[in-house]
């Protein structure tokens, strides 16, 4: 790498074809070691009720430090995990990674409220996944309540095939999310269809929302069409009061982002929690 970054300076620099190979092999390598040993964590960033200034809920992120590759985003290494496979081990270790640390925390009276797991295409269509699920639940003696399951509009193009993915899903009494909603393409009357229980509306509408009202009038309309049909809504990447003012007009009421806490670790939750209860 050093060699290409030290040519022409004018050049961004930019990784050959070859280069990108490479840095992926490498990738998936450490990857197939860390599923292996374990070696993931997960963070958690809270919900929040703005109205009554309490967490609602927490979404399970998970990081990868890696000793030679350094810290790895998830943004990252997720898509390589889905490519090799490696996702079900991986989707598998998060999912019982957030379902034992809230039942902890649920045990030592710390806070009772859902968890949410991001799920990915190949995990929602795993057919074994209920049974997984399922068996994580009873495993870790979490009440099906508390899970909340996150999918991507994306993964919701088949409708049937997703619907009865979803039934047999809520049927184990978790909620379902669909996450980064209204930057794919929902077929918007198919959303009265799905068994679900929560959108969350992308956060480049929130961003873009000072410099172009078409994002307000999008988030409005989210609004607004979820109470018609019974869904809550949470804003994600809310990171300025001004966006809590201006949502707030909007109807939003559940927000999530750096505003309101980080994804922290699960030893820096307590004390989180304790400075909402105070509020
Ligand atoms: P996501 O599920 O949409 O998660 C939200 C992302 O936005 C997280 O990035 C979070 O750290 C970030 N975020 C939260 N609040 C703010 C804010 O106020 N401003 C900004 N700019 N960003 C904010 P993260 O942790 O890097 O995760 C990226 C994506 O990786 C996630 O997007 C999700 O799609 C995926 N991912 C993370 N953990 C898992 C997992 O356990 N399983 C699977 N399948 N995917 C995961
Ligand atoms: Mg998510
Ligand atoms: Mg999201
Ligand atoms: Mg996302």
């Amino acid at each position: 790498h050093a060699k290409s970054l030290g040519g022409n300076r004018f050049q961004p620099f930019e990784p050959s074809f070859q280069e990108k190979i490479q840095l992926r092999m490498t990738i998936e390598r450490h990857l197939r070691k860390a599923v292996e040993r374990e070696g993931f964590s997960l963070h958690y960033q809270p919900q929040i009720d703005t109205l009554e200034g309490r967490i609602v809920g927490f979404e399970c992120l998970i990081r990868w430090n890696n000793p030679e590759l350094g810290r790895v985003s998830p943004a990252t290494f997720i898509p390589i995990a889905e490519e090799t496979g490696l996702i079900y081990g991986i989707g598998e270790w998060a999912l019982r990674e957030g379902c034992r640390q809230n039942k902890k925390w649920q045990d030592e009276d710390l806070i009772r409220v859902p968890v949410a797991v991001n799920l990915s295409p190949s995990q929602f269509y795993d057919q074994k996944l209920k049974e997984r699920i399922e068996s994580v639940l009873a495993e870790t003696g979490l009440d099906a309540q508390y899970l909340v399951l996150e999918i991507t509009e994306g993964m919701t193009m088949h409708v049937q095939g997703a619907i009865a993915a979803l039934k047999d899903l809520k049927a184990l009494g978790v909620s379902i999310a669909i996450d980064d909603f209204g930057i794919g393409y929902s077929a918007l009357s198919y959303l009265k269809e799905f068994p679900i229980d929560k959108l969350k509306i992308d956060q480049s509408f929130v961003r873009g929302m000072k410099d172009h009202p078409i994002n307000a009038s999008i988030i409005h309309s989210i609004q607004s069409m979820a109470s018609c049909l019974g869904l809550e809504v949470i804003t994600e990447g809310v990171e300025t009061e001004e966006q809590v003012s201006m949502l707030g007009e909007l109807g939003c009421r559940m927000m999530q982002g750096y505003l309101f806490g980080y994804p922290i670790e699960a030893a820096q939750v307590p004390g989180l929690a304790r400075n909402y209860g105070r509020t």
